[in-house]
This record gives C-alpha cells, sequence and structure tokens, in this order.
C-alpha cells in the first residue's frame, strides 16, 4: 500500500474504504460481512475510513467494528455533519456528540461539512457560529483536521477552496466527471493550495465497473494487446497487468492514480475480492502510471459510456426515501439499462426490481414536492425526469398488466 501525507504528516492510504456502500442484509447492515471485508482493508494496509451522520447505520457499524477489534487508533475516520439539518452550533454539537456515541471514541480524524455547494452556504455557517463550533472542537482535540465535501460546479468549488484554510477536501471524481463538479480544474487548485484531496464516486456508484459490452470488449482487447507486448516495452504495461485482469474499475482507479493532485480513492467495497484487487491496484499505481495508449482508451470508453446514459444518478440514495414511496435510484437504473441493452431488458429489470420491494410505487406517483430534488448531489431534475423515464419504462399496454406481472414474479 502506498501512503501520502496529510497536512499534519500523517499518513494516509491513498485507497480509502467508503462505509456508506456496506452490504445490506434487508435494510440494516450485514455487520458480519462488512467487518470481514473491512478488516481483510485494514490487514492489506488501508487505513482511511469515511462515513457520514446521514448514512443509515454505517457510522454505528464502523464503530462497532473498530471498538471489536480494538484498531481505533491505527486509522482515520472521516465523518461528515450535514450541516444542512441545523440551524446554529448547539445543534451541531448535538450531531457530533451523537456521532462520537455512534463511532465509539472520542475524537474524529476527519471533519468535513457535508455536501458544500456554494461559498454563500459556507459563509452562512459562519454566520451562525459553526466555523467557531469547529476551530473549538480542534483545538481540543475532538477533531483533528477540518474539511468539506463537495457537490456543486467548478467556480464555486474554487471559492469555498479560498475562503477558508482548509485540512483537506473530497471531491466527486472519475473520468466522466473530468470537467464537471470540481473537475480537474479544482483538482489541480487543491493541489497548487497543498490541500489534500479525498475522491469520492472514484467509479460513479460501480457504473464505470460494469460499463456496456461494446466498452468491455475495448477494454478485453487492450488487455490482450498489453499481455502480448515485448519485454522491452513494457514499463507501464507491466503494471497494469501485474495483478491479474486488467479490468474497466482497474481502468477506472488507474486514471485517478495517474494524476498526482489525488491523496485518497474511497472506494466503497463490498466483497473481500474487491478489497483484494483495489489494494492491489492502489499499490501498483503510482502518478504518471498510463500510457498514452491507456489514456486514449479511457477517452473511447468514457465516449461509449456517454452514448448509452440516460441519467447521471451515482445510486447515493441521499434522495431516499421518497414520502411518495418512489425508489428514485432504482428507476433510474432501469431507465439506464434502456440507453445501453434497449428497451425489453430495461422493463424487465424496473419491474423485477419493482415486483420485489413490495413498498415502492410506481414513478407517476410522484407528488413534486421536490424534496429529492433538494439534496441530490448531481442536481438532477428528479421530477422531470421521473416523468420520461415512466413514459420509457412503462408504456401504457404494460401499465394495464403491471399489477399482475408483478404478483407472478413475486411468486
Ligand atoms: S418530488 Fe416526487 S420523487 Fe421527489 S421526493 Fe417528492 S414525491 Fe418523491
Ligand atoms: S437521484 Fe440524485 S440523490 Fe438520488 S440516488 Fe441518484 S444521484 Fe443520488
Amino acid at each position: 500500500m502506498q501512503y501520502r501525507k496529510n497536512k499534519n504528516g500523517d499518513n494516509w492510504s491513498v485507497l480509502g474504504y467508503g462505509c456508506m456502500r456496506f452490504t445490506k442484509s434487508g435494510t440494516s447492515i450485514d455487520l458480519d460481512k462488512a467487518e470481514q471485508e473491512l478488516m481483510e482493508a485494514y490487514r492489506l494496509g488501508v487505513n482511511y475510513y469515511d462515513t457520514a451522520y446521514i448514512y443509515q447505520g454505517s457510522e454505528e457499524a464502523l464503530g462497532k467494528i473498530l471498538e471489536k477489534n480494538g484498531i481505533r487508533d491505527q486509522i482515520c475516520i472521516a465523518t461528515k455533519l450535514p450541516h444542512y439539518l441545523l440551524k446554529d452550533r448547539k445543534k451541531a454539537e448535538e450531531m457530533l456528540q451523537t456521532q462520537l456515541k455512534r463511532l465509539r471514541t472520542d475524537y474524529i480524524d476527519n471533519y468535513l461539512m457535508h455536501m458544500l455547494t456554494d461559498v454563500d452556504t459556507w459563509k452562512h455557517l459562519e454566520e451562525n457560529g459553526v466555523k467557531d463550533f469547529l476551530e473549538e472542537k480542534k483545538a481540543e482535540g475532538v477533531i483533528r483536521n477540518i474539511g468539506f465535501s463537495f457537490h456543486g460546479n467548478t467556480d464555486a468549488f474554487l471559492k469555498i477552496l479560498d475562503a477558508y484554510d482548509w485540512d483537506f477536501c473530497q471531491i466527486q471524481y472519475n473520468y466522466i466527471d473530468e470537467i464537471s463538479q470540481a473537475g480537474r480544474i479544482g483538482l489541480e487548485a487543491a493541489q497548487k493550495k497543498g490541500i489534500p484531496v479525498i475522491i469520492m464516486e472514484p467509479l460513479r456508484g460501480g457504473k464505470l465497473a460494469d460499463v456496456p459490452e461494446e466498452a468491455k470488449r475495448m477494454i478485453g482487447d487492450y488487455a490482450n494487446k498489453l499481455s502480448h507486448v515485448p519485454a522491452a516495452d513494457t514499463s507501464n504495461q507491466e503494471e497494469a497487468m501485474s495483478s491479474g485482469t486488467y479490468t474497466a474499475a482497474k481502468m477506472g482507479l488507474r486514471w485517478l492514480y495517474d494524476q498526482p493532485g489525488v491523496t485518497v480513492v474511497l472506494s466503497g467495497m463490498n466483497s473481500l475480492e474487491m478489497v483484494q484487487e483495489n489494494v492491489k491496484t492502489a499499490a501498483e499505481s503510482l502518478p504518471g502510471c498510463m500510457s498514452d495508449d491507456e489514456r486514449a482508451l479511457v477517452e473511447q470508453v468514457k465516449a461509449i459510456i456517454q452514448k448509452n446514459t440516460r441519467v447521471g444518478c451515482t445510486g447515493c440514495r441521499y434522495c431516499m426515501p421518497c414520502p411518495a414511496g418512489i425508489d428514485i435510484p432504482a428507476t433510474f437504473f432501469s431507465w439506464n439499462t434502456l440507453a445501453s441493452e434497449g428497451k425489453k431488458t430495461a422493463r424487465a429489470e424496473y419491474l423485477r426490481t419493482s415486483a420485489m420491494a413490495t413498498n415502492t410505487v410506481p414513478p407517476s406517483k410522484c407528488v413534486g414536492c421536490g424534496k429529492c430534488e433538494k439534496i441530490c448531489p448531481q442536481k438532477l431534475p428528479i421530477r422531470t425526469l421521473l416523468k420520461e423515464a415512466d413514459h420509457e419504462l412503462r408504456p401504457f399496454y404494460l401499465r394495464a398488466v403491471e399489477p399482475l406481472i408483478k404478483k407472478l414474479m413475486r411468486r
């Protein structure tokens, strides 16, 4: 495992564990499985663990695992304050105390303002005493580093970066988001200021690991080519292949590690194989690791993905629960399937997932409250998109027989 130093000189592993995507068993986290996977990552050198107040059950699960295995002081916990749920520092204090309790610790290494989107929000938090609160907690040692996670545009990111002496920041970054969100410009600006950058959504909620068939074939051809190049030409290629198969996920992670401004890449790992594979990739992929051919491959794959995508939903589920009972990310997932695999597969996918989730309703039941759009980090016009998705996924003849099909599927 490689490590990068933060502003205090502590080492953070270049691969971090995204605890938002712990495997669920029903509606709660499968704690035994999460423990096995997390401890495997720890044994292999991962020391950065990212969670948040609003990730259901995640802080509690992390706290239990760390306490049971006695590794709290060997790792860095990053968690986030949902500033959009608080009015003043009193509420901030309450939330922090809840987080310490859930995490079974008396300090938090990295404390982030969750999902800042513009500098005015930060200024508002300053006026409400939240900035002073954070600095006092830092002086007391309850918080070690103050940072923010970001979902907005590049200009807003640059303004936030300049608005405070941040210890670190966290951005959504991957080859699809190279010119959206904070983007490459934001990453390089943070690097120039010496602010460590934590990367979230490196594979866009798994979408870049499971690319369309055409892109898979292209990646397979590239892997075959790599395994046949003469030994003299293999400096970067050897790295790309040395941990086994060259995959879409590996390509996406290598694209990030290739860039020196990247400090930690978070991955929501929920299988032992995924942990082992990602650790190998992280250990081998140094800045500058990509060849020109590999960069060209990324561009080709990117073009295919963009052609095959209806909506840029990452599946983060921040918008859930919807008060009307719609499973918004599942609907968008099926809708994207329509672009990549055609109507038949997408409609079957929609029926299958909605048949299994008996407490969900079709997208046409949206009451337009707008709650989901206020929190969506991708700023998706969810209400409009749901109407379009509904139109394509549920043609009139399917609506008529939908209840019956679902009933049969459940059986
Ligand atoms: S706008 Fe529609 S989809 Fe969004 S939360 Fe409200 S009811 Fe649900
Ligand atoms: S619609 Fe937005 S908030 Fe909901 S899962 Fe998708 S990206 Fe996340």
